[in-house]
């Protein structure tokens, strides 16, 4: 199917199906792509050996001009010295104003790819091809950026994609692990926004970790715009998206502490929205919550406790550094019910201890 994702005066499509990759150069084509300008490809070493000469076949068979660029997988390159390679090789490639910059690949080469077409002659067109779950996340909402030494995701730019192609028989060779991680993501959107589609996705657990294509193009096309709706009411953040962020004041300080790699990014906010019902609970949700959102995740096979022996302090110090807490109180998405929830301002670190502690 087809979702147009509108946002303020601009509105850009996402095609979600089987076989778009083969097609990309048709859907250049609809989209006014420029076929005197070359197109730069980012993709990683990962995803390049499996889908890059298909789609470089599709564009230079509708008579596009492509050349591509291919970094290492993982969030290592988003770096100020990965980024200047991708710059010299849009200069050296001769783009101009009508080139776009084309992502082939997960989260990494999104956020990477974005940001070198947010910036590159102050903005040029920036054509999204996800290959993971994860990303159907960040094909929405235009943020863009990589990373300081210092601090995660510290340089970027809210740059929206010109265009989304999602072919989904680009998931089939996910790792399994991946493709929980990504749910995890997908399930969220059904948590803070509609009961029915968290539902859904428990009820579909085991085709979704199939990796089945019709039910697959029906969960990223509803969490794709289940976070259009929230982004469109709230482009800059300033108050509504921050439900997006349920689970990860947790999610986020887990991964800062366990080394990146232990945990995926999907795993570990699991694990930080099971601690954020445990939070709802002592704060007047129904008990069942717990239990509830526990199940849901682990239909998706995935991690819903704390290693024990992972150090409560350490923890509660990693989500001191989140940009969320402020003198002794940190802001958190609390679910009131599933597929409801509410931004609270004064949560007391005390009260995150206990859920911390409960968690292991
Ligand atoms: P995300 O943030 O979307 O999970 P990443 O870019 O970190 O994305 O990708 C996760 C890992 O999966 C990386 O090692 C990447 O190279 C790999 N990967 C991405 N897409 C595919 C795919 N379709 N098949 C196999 N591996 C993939
Ligand atoms: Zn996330």
């Amino acid at each position: 199917g087809t979702l147009i994702v509108e946002l303020g005066d601009r509105s850009y499509p996402i095609h979600i199906g089987q076989g778009l990759l083969e097609q990309a150069g048709v859907y250049f084509a609809r989209h006014g792509m420029s076929r005197k300008s070359p197109h730069l490809i980012i993709s990683d070493g990962n995803t390049a050996p499996l889908y890059l000469n298909r789609l470089t076949d599709s564009l230079a068979h509708s008579g596009y001009k492509v050349l591509s660029f291919i970094v290492q997988p993982g969030e290592k390159s988003k770096s100020l010295s990965v980024y200047e390679e991708v710059i010299t090789a849009a200069i050296e490639g001769g783009l101009d104003r009508s080139s776009s910059i084309v992502a082939l690949g997960g989260g990494v080469v999104g956020d990477l790819a974005g940001f070198a077409a947010a910036s590159y002659m102050r903005g040029i067109r920036f054509i999204q091809i996800p290959t993971t779950i994860l990303a159907h996340d960040s094909s929405v909402g235009g943020k863009v950026g990589i990373n300081h030494p210092l601090a995660k995701n510290m340089i970027g730019a809210f740059h929206q994609p010109e265009l989304v192609l999602y072919d989904v028989n680009t998931l089939l060779t996910l790792p399994p692990r991946e493709v929980s991680a990504g749910l995890a993501e997908m399930l969220k959107h059904g948590l803070i926004w509609d009961a029915d589609f968290a539902r859904w996705c428990q009820e579909h657990a085991d085709s979704l970790l199939a990796l089945e294509p019709e039910v697959l193009e029906y969960g990223l096309e509803k969490g794709c715009a289940i976070k259009a709706k929230v982004v469109s009411q709230d482009e800059r953040e300033n108050g509504l998206r921050a439900i997006l962020n349920l689970g990860h004041t947790i999610g986020h300080a887990i991964e800062a502490i366990a080394g990146y790699g232990t945990f995926l990014h999907g795993e570990a906010i699991s694990i930080g929205m099971v601690g954020s019902a445990m939070l709802g609970v002592r704060l007047g949700a129904d008990p069942s919550l717990v239990e509830e959102t526990r199940s849901l995740l682990q239909s998706l096979r995935l991690p819903v406790a704390l290693p024990r022996e992972l150090d409560t302090d350490t923890l509660m110090g990693a989500m001191m550094h989140d940009k969320k807490f402020k003198e002794g109180s940190i802001t958190f998405v609390v679910p009131l019910s599933i597929g409801q929830v509410e931004i609270r301002k004064d949560i007391p670190a005390s009260l995150v201890r206990e859920v911390v502690e409960q968690l292991k």
